[in-house]
């Protein structure tokens, strides 16, 4: 079912307020055997979270997100906002990007997501002779998968390129890609759909009946009750899993600067250096160090230049230092160098849920019919979020999702067991 603008809202306003007063009485209500469940508690309200509350909200599903601390107040809040296919592994990964950039440009033409979504081309860079190397089979590999790449050689770059280094030898302009920011895709989807979010409220643990179905969960606020339940609480989904192992915090360092309108005018896209790709592990054998670098420096449409950025296997603090920030700044001023002209506003850093194969977590927990994980997204979950979040509502309601998730189910680490 779809509801359009005005009726959503209020038709959900309704709703919302019957589903918190179910829960403010702490009731554990009857399950429901329909494969559409009438109610859906989603713990954990980054991208993932907001994305899936959306699109069963659209289907008329009644809806509550608990939150620990705050919408977006963990990686989705920290993150580039790279909606890239250029970026991922070839093979399942690099499928769903499609389908995740796909679905941001169709949600930008119905108007969901207007002024939110830049469609944007992504530059990849090369400047040795390994990161050609690894430039030039990544380029066949998104080529493989449809994906319009233009090969630039130095001249030609430079050309449409003009504040790059001479140093930058090669490039590929991948099509199609774009950015978006993830706080305010989170913000944007929780106020069209009107959902509950019980801010400040942690879930402990899932509470399951004798037959092994989950009839609630077992919050800072009580038990609280649905039909159906969904785990998007990225590094908090380890804990609620009971899978220690499974899934890492990877921690990333970033930087924005002040505006700088010429030069930023003067970028037809993000530019991302071949080492990005080695550092994230993009390429198969690729090793992710303990702490890599590797840089995309993207022009905001505000004017200033996002800069990124570490991976870090070490330290799962959102903190700063001094010798990440210089590295980063050597690297960009390297490859752009106008970018020493202007100053540093900021640095900040998030942290990714990792999952140990490479691949999130996405679809139903083996033997558990209404439990559902979309978690370990690493650091395509803003690209990834809104697609599986829709998968995701297409699951608990019953439906095969269009995207095939089968490499992402749950059900290949036999280790994983509900914290009950
Ligand atoms: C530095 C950096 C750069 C990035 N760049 C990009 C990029 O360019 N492109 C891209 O696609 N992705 C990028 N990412 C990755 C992206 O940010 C994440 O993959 C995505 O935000 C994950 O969303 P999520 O909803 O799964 O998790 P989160 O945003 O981590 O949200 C999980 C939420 O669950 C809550 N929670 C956890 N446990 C509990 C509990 N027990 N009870 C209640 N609430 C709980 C948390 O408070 C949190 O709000 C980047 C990430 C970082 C850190």
């Amino acid at each position: 079912m779809q509801t359009q603008g005005h009726d959503l809202v209020s038709t959900l306003d309704e709703r919302t307020s019957n589903i918190r007063a179910t829960i403010e009485n702490v009731l554990v209500l009857p399950l429901s055997r329909h494969p559409s469940p009438r109610s859906v508690l989603i713990i954990g309200c980054g991208i993932v979270g907001a994305a899936t509350a959306f699109f069963l909200a659209r289907r008329g599903v009644d809806v509550t997100i608990i939150e620990r601390e705050g919408p977006a107040s963990a990686a989705t809040g920290a993150a580039d906002g790279a909606v890239s296919v250029a970026s991922k592994r070839p093979g399942p990964m690099m499928v769903a990007a499609l389908s995740g950039v796909a679905l941001y440009r169709e949600l930008l033409g119905d108007g969901t997501l207007t002024d939110l979504f830049k469609p944007r081309s992504t530059f990849v860079v090369a400047a040795s002779d390994a990161e050609c190397a690894v430039l030039e089979a990544h380029a066949g590999a998104l080529r493989g998968e449809g994906v319009a790449v233009e090969m630039l050689a130095h001249e030609t770059l430079i050309a449409r390129f003009p504040a790059l280094s001479s140093n930058v030898r090669m490039g590929a302009e991948v099509k199609g890609d774009g950015h978006a920011i993830g706080y305010r895709i989170v913000n944007r989807l929780l106020s069209l759909s009107g959902v509950t979010v019980l801010r400040g409220v942690e879930a402990y643990h899932l509470v399951e009946a004798a037959d092994g179905r989950i009839v609630a969960v077992a919050t800072s606020r009580g038990e609280l009750s649905a039909d159906a339940v969904v785990i998007a609480a990225g590094n908090g989904a380890p804990t609620l899993l009971n899978c220690d192992g499974v899934m890492k915090p990877r921690k990333g360092q970033l930087l924005v600067t002040e505006r700088a309108p010429a030069l930023n005018a003067s970028m037809p896209g993000s530019i991302m250096s071949g080492r990005y790709l080695l550092s994230k592990g993009s390429q198969k054998g690729a090793e992710v160090s303990a702490r890599g670098y590797g840089l995309v420096v993207d022009p905001l449409v505000t004017g200033q230049f996002l800069i990124g950025g570490t991976r870090e296997d070490s330290d799962a603090r959102q903190t700063n230092d001094l010798e990440a920030v210089r590295h980063i700044l050597t690297d960009a001023v390297a490859m752009v160098p106008g970018l020493a002209d202007i100053r540093l506003l900021r640095a900040f850093a998030g942290v990714r849920t990792a999952v140990i194969d490479g691949l999130p977590l996405v679809g139903r927990l083996p033997g558990r019919n209404n439990l559902f994980v979309a978690a370990g997204f690493e650091g395509d979950g803003i690209c990834l979020g809104p697609v599986m979040g829709q998968a995701i509502a297409a699951m608990a309601c019953g439906e095969t999702p269009s995207l095939d998730l089968s490499s992402f189910d749950p059900a290949r680490f036999t280790s994983l067991e509900v914290a009950a």
